[in-house]
């Protein structure tokens, strides 16, 4: 019996190539990443809501949801070292890869202006990737989930507010990694809030 003898199947025109790689499926699927911001220099809050505007504008990538604002210590420096930040974390939905995500991260932080010269150093703007869907790695230039977010109650105050049930891929709820950290230094500024662009 040749292949195609067979009635019940349907002969497949040579021409038509039916791959699905993992770009393709990316771009069927789109995938929910979590956006952590921080801004301690200038304009804070105008620069937190920039980095909103433009993540929004971002083709392939859509903002589901922007927390509260939330006035944050400084992590990881001597205090009283620095202006302390304000913080935000913001859900997507996109069909960028993880490096094209970061890459995108890095290209808002360039056009607001931020300078890197010492480590956890003050900064108009930064854009971590917290988690992009459950994607697990350790590749320096982008890990998953990013390695300090467990013990970053600066991360997860705000992300615990967008996503309650939230996990952190390999380390646990969301929830209870804050029940054990608590949130001392983590201020929510009720005064002021981000807007989800249209
Ligand atoms: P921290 O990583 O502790 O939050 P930071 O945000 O101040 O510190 P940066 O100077 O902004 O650190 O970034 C240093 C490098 O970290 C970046 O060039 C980037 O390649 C790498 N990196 C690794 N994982 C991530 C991630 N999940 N999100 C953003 N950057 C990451
Ligand atoms: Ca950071
Ligand atoms: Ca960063």
């Amino acid at each position: 019996m040749t292949p195609n003898s067979d009635p019940t199947v349907q002969p497949v025109p040579a021409s038509v190539v039916h791959q699905v790689d993992a770009a393709d499926t990316t771009l069927q699927n789109p995938q929910q990443a979590v956006i952590a911001l921080g801004s301690n220099v200038g304009n804070r809050l105008e620069r937190l809501q920039s980095a909103v505007d433009a993540l929004a504008d971002t083709p392939g990538l859509a903002v589901k949801a922007v927390s509260p604002v939330y006035e944050t210590e400084p992590w990881g420096v001597e205090p009283g070292s620095q202006s302390s930040y304000f913080n935000a974390v913001v859900l997507v939905r996109t069909t960028l890869p993880p490096g094209s995500l970061l890459e995108r991260g890095h290209a808002i932080e360039e056009a607001l202006e931020r300078v890197r010269d010492e480590r956890w150093g003050p900064r108009t703007i930064d854009v971590d990737i917290v988690a992009y869907q459950g994607v697990v790695s350790d590749d320096p230039r982008l890990t998953l989930p990013h390695p300090r977010v467990h013990e970053r109650a600066f991360v997860l105050v705000p992300w615990h507010d967008v996503d309650p049930g939230a996990e952190v891929p390999g380390r646990g709820a969301v929830a209870e990694l804050l029940a054990g950290l608590g949130n001392e230094g983590v201020a929510p500024r009720t005064d002021l809030e981000l807007s989800l662009p249209e």
